[in-house]
């Protein structure tokens, strides 16, 4: 096994030197700022409405030559009984169980349209269920959707199945129903276990409840759980975080990702509570909060994966960063993205290797395209060559730490070091500052620097830039 000790990811074998560094609040604090989190490039903020040039039976169709390869499957399943007041998703709160049957029917339609432009038999290599709460689905209705895929997909025999699961609406029957749909993974929305930042935020949910729910998915060959965490919610800190970080680390997940809280109550007006009731940590002790989760997690032996991720070094996200074959889509750090990912359900994103597609965000909107016979996108793009030469760049930092010069120049088919030399000048202050370090053969973001690999990538990003130097402008 390897300790996370030896394990250098940078630089894709295992070197003597240790990468846990301590987080440099100072070099965070000097380059904070809204940066995007690059699950896609472009970013999912480029994407545009024209759906005349987006020309989506041309972009499938192109997408299932005859060399196309495996695929991802994304479900979004929205339901939620009730609201947590932080929740930044794409849901949709009822307690009417029908309402999932409804969904199915319109499910069962939005497959058959995308299946009807698709080359049969293309492998599935991953499928994730998301929400909302998939678990607001009965065991019955889960079955269905298990019917409603198996019958339209093959899928691998080591496929990856994973689930978001919220500990309070799941019930053993649930965890039958997901083993037999092939469940291998599962993604445990824990968020902080005190009593009273559980009330502030809507959501209560005792201790015992996550290890009921931990103890089912093991018991039932469960491999692999992930716990979700989130910091600066209200009325939390350091001190609560910390016996919160106790909680789960007891419960021996595999892996834990540590989201900051987005406030964002133009967008969600239910996080305004928070504000009128003065309950917000200041964005120092949001920071501390974070920096105690990185400090107890590589403690304990998980491995900082990137951006909010950890994982024990033998999981499998933890080996894919050292073999430097972690990838990154719409669900965040993963090992197994397929050439392309079909996403279905409201709000869902597709990828191809050329365009991504987003579905309408209501499920009104959703619900008329199908009823009129119409795959149920909203927006999306079509990526240039130069937009995937640059998703290259991008994705090689967020997901390899590092640009190696005479591999891009291979894969791209471009002087990468001429081509970009403005993009490589502009790193100058992140050397300076340790961030980066450089040599003829390629840049290596250092483990000091790893913190803002988002920093980094979004050198790379025109779009990002040209919105920086305006926004700079305006103040
Ligand atoms: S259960 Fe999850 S998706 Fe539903 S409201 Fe709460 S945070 Fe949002």
């Amino acid at each position: 096994m390897i300790s996370p000790q030896d394990l250098d990811p940078l630089s894709g074998t295992a070197p003597a030197r240790a990468t846990v560094a301590p987080l440099d609040l100072d070099l965070i604090r000097r380059y904070a700022g809204p940066a995007p989190r690059y699950t896609s490039y472009p970013p999912a903020t480029q994407f545009h409405a024209d759906l005349a040039a987006l020309d989506l039976n041309a972009r499938l169709a192109e997408d299932n030559t005859l060399e196309a390869g495996p695929i991802s499957l994304y479900v979004h399943l929205p339901f939620c009984e009730s609201l947590c007041w932080y929740c930044g998703c794409n849901t949709v709160i009822t307690r009417r169980q029908g309402s999932a049957d409804d969904y199915l029917d319109l499910l069962t339609r939005e497959l058959d349209l995308t299946v009807a432009r698709m080359r049969p038999g293309r492998s599935v290599v991953q499928l994730h269920l998301g929400g909302g709460t998939p678990t607001f689905l009965t065991p019955e209705q889960l079955r269905r959707l298990t019917r409603l895929l198996r019958e339209r997909f093959v899928f691998a025999k080591d496929a990856e199945i994973s689930v978001e699961v919220d500990p309070r609406r799941l019930r053993q029957e649930h965890v039958a129903a997901l083993r037999e749909m092939g469940l291998n993974r599962a993604s445990l929305g824990v968020q902080d276990t005190d009593a009273a930042v559980q009330r502030a935020i809507n959501r209560l949910q005792p201790h015992a409840q996550n290890h009921q729910a931990v103890d089912w998915l093991r018991a039932a060959g469960v491999t692999s759980i992930n716990l979700d965490l989130i910091h600066g919610l209200p009325l939390q800190t350091t001190e609560t975080f910390a016996r919160t970080l106790d909680d789960v680390l007891a419960l021996a997940p595999e892996r834990l990702s540590v989201f900051s809280y987005a406030h964002v109550p133009w967008m969600k007006p239910a996080q305004r509570i928070f504000e009128q009731r003065a309950q917000l940590p200041e964005p120092e002790d949001k920071l501390a909060m974070f920096a105690l989760a990185h400090e107890r997690l590589t403690a304990a032996g998980y491995l900082d994966v990137g951006l909010d991720h950890f994982a024990r070094p033998d999981d499998e996200l933890a080996v894919a960063l050292h073999d430097g074959t972690l990838h990154r889509n719409f669900q965040g750090y993963t090992t197994r993205a397929g050439a392309s990912l079909y996403g279905f359900g409201v709000s869902s994103i597709s990828q191809t290797p050329n365009s991504y597609r987003q579905n309408h965000k209501t499920l009104g909107a959703w619900r008329d395209a199908l009823d009129g016979g119409q795959l149920p996108v909203e927006r999306g793009l079509w990526l240039t060559p130069e937009d995937q030469r640059r998703r290259e760049l991008v994705m090689d930092i967020m997901c390899r730490r590092r640009l190696d010069f005479a591999a891009l120049d291979r894969r791209l088919g471009v002087a990468v070091t001429e081509r970009y030399a403005a993009e490589l000048a502009s790193l100058a202050d992140l050397e300076a500052d340790g961030i980066v370090e450089r040599d003829a053969s390629g840049i290596r973001v250092t483990p000091r620097g790893a913190p803002l690999l988002r920093v980094v990538a979004s050198r790379f990003d025109p779009t990002f830039q040209a919105a920086a130097r305006r926004h700079a402008q305006a103040v």
